[in-house]
Formats: C-alpha cells, sequence, structure tokens
C-alpha cells in the first residue's frame, strides 16, 4: 500500500520552503490578486480514496484547463466532424501564438492553444441552447458539485485585456474557420477561462478522463476510445511549449492554466490537482510542475 498522505505532507514542506516561486500572471489584471504563498494538492483515486494538502478546497481561476473541459463536451456532442476544423500536433509554441495559424491557414494545431479553443468555443456556441449556462451545468454535472460558477471579473478583465485572443479571433474569421461572431465567441471563451474551482473540484471532474469516459459524480459522458485521445491530446500538448518537459519531469497526461493550476492523471488509478499561482517563464505553476515531479518519483507510478 502506498501512504499517499505521508507523500502529500512531504511534498507540501519540501515546496514551501522553496524561495523563488514564480512569478503571477498579471497579463490579466486581475489574475494578479492572489497570494503567491497559496499551495495545494488533492489526490482523488478512482477507487473513491481522497487525500489533500494545503489550499485544497481554495478556488481559483482556471484558465485553459477549462479547455480540456470544452473539448470533451464538444466531443461528446459532435463526435470526430470536430477534427475538420483543428489539428491534434503539438505546436512547440506559446498558448497565444498566431504566426503559425496565418500560415496554416486558419487551422489551430491543437485544441488546448488559444485559436483552437476559440474554434472548439465556436462549435459549442452553434451547438448549444444556452452555451454559457448549458457548459456550467456540464461542468457542474461532470463534478457532481452545483456551487461552481463563472467569476465575472476575471471575465471582464480578460475582455479588457485580450487582444491577442481578439487577433486570433479575426484571423480564423478571415480563413471561414468562425461560423458565429467574434464578439460572442469570445465572450463564451472568457467565461470558460474564468471559471473558478478547486483542486478538489478539479479532481473530480476529471475524474472521467482518468476512469474511461465514465464520471464519479453522474452517469458517463465520454465513450471510452474519446477519453483515450483526450489524454493523449493532453500528454502532447497540454503544457504550452513545455509539454516535452512535463512528460520528461512528470510523466503524466494533465493540463496546466495561467492561474496556477494543474491536473494530471494516470489512467484507472488516480486524478492530482495542485494549485500554486506562481508561473515559470513558460506559463506553468512553477511550483505545482515541482511538486507532481516529486509525486510520481515518491509514488513510482506514472504512465512509463
Ligand atoms: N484566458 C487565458 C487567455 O486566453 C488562458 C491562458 C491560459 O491559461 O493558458 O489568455
Amino acid at each position: 500500500m502506498i501512504d499517499y498522505q505521508n507523500i502529500l505532507n512531504t511534498i507540501n514542506q519540501s515546496v514551501r520552503q522553496e524561495k523563488d516561486k514564480g512569478k503571477i500572471a498579471s497579463y490579466i489584471p486581475e489574475l494578479a490578486n492572489v497570494d503567491i504563498n497559496n499551495f495545494g494538492v488533492h489526490l482523488q483515486l478512482i477507487s473513491g480514496e481522497q487525500y489533500a494538502v494545503g489550499n485544497s478546497q481554495q478556488l481559483f481561476s482556471i484558465q485553459s484547463i477549462s479547455k480540456v473541459l470544452s473539448l470533451a463536451l464538444a466531443m461528446s456532442q459532435m463526435g470526430t466532424a470536430i477534427w475538420k476544423r483543428l489539428d491534434v500536433e503539438p505546436s512547440g509554441n506559446p498558448f497565444n501564438h498566431l504566426s503559425l495559424l496565418e500560415l496554416e491557414k486558419g487551422l489551430p494545431r491543437n485544441p488546448f492553444i488559444n485559436s483552437g479553443a476559440i474554434v472548439i468555443a465556436d462549435i459549442l456556441v452553434s451547438n448549444l441552447e444556452n452555451p454559457k449556462t448549458d457548459f456550467l451545468n456540464y461542468v457542474r454535472d461532470i463534478t457532481g458539485d452545483n456551487s461552481i460558477n463563472y467569476n465575472l471579473k476575471v471575465t471582464q478583465s480578460e475582455k479588457e485585456t485580450g487582444f491577442k485572443n481578439y487577433a486570433a479571433a479575426n484571423l480564423l474569421k478571415s480563413f471561414n474557420n468562425l461560423n458565429n461572431d467574434v464578439e460572442v465567441v469570445l465572450d463564451f471563451y472568457f467565461h470558460q477561462c474564468a471559471l473558478e474551482m478547486s483542486c478538489a473540484q478539479l479532481s473530480k471532474a476529471f475524474y472521467l478522463f482518468a476512469n474511461k469516459g465514465e464520471c464519479l459524480a453522474s452517469k458517463g459522458r465520454l465513450t471510452k476510445s474519446q477519453a483515450k485521445r483526450i489524454n493523449a491530446i493532453m500528454l502532447t500538448c497540454g503544457f504550452y511549449d513545455e509539454a516535452g518537459e512535463f512528460a520528461f519531469e512528470v510523466g503524466l497526461p494533465g493540463k496546466s492554466g495561467v492561474g496556477g493550476g494543474i491536473v494530471a492523471l494516470l489512467p484507472n488509478e488516480f486524478v492530482i490537482s495542485v494549485w500554486s499561482p506562481g508561473l515559470n517563464e513558460r506559463g506553468n505553476s512553477k511550483l505545482g510542475m515541482q511538486a507532481l515531479e516529486q509525486f510520481t518519483t515518491l509514488a513510482n507510478q506514472s504512465i512509463f
């Protein structure tokens, strides 16, 4: 038996001693209002047990982690048709990079860079009756938690400063890869990024990806094959231009966000969520990555 609580306590102790905690994202001004000393981990085993340490119940802005949830909803609604509008190759570029999108004629490299997530947002806006409410209900449903909500201050802050996202959406529109109005699609995209969740809630939301598409809280929402494919995209594209480094150091599929959260999972075994708001130069949580490296090393568990 692995003593998970002991491992999490050890990680908490070692990580909290780090002097360099990285830098909080400030390009979205509202995100800067967070204490850099926050650090939390929540581990959800597929068998049901849970372990936690630090600020694991505190809400934070999940940002790009939401891109996995919007992809899951789009795949469950539209199936493989979505792949006509975007690819599944790592970009090796920052999340908001634009020149590749122009070079590749408006076909985003993958659903986790901003242009790809904006295409997924467009698909959901076309397919959902009340896009923002329906997406929020989907996240609440797979998590089994009706308290989850958007932080509208963060949405507004992104709207006021999201110049590159406006550029990406306009570029997509010029290549006929955006069916709805730029404003409408970005309004949805800025809301999804502004979802606030805790590590404990994220572990529950991502349970279905580790459990062959079956949720912890409600009836299954993805096929086994869809869960497999989403995990593959997380492994290859989940960490901006640091996906290789994350696979090398941690060895799990996962997704990060500029709010400092990271969710990673080992299929059939567990989901682990960490939060530490300070980011490294590539936009991933500095101590979060460190914590996950320690976790897979100490627990001796990874996909490799
Ligand atoms: N809402 C953020 C943006 O579009 C997401 C960035 C991220 O977490 O990668 O810039």
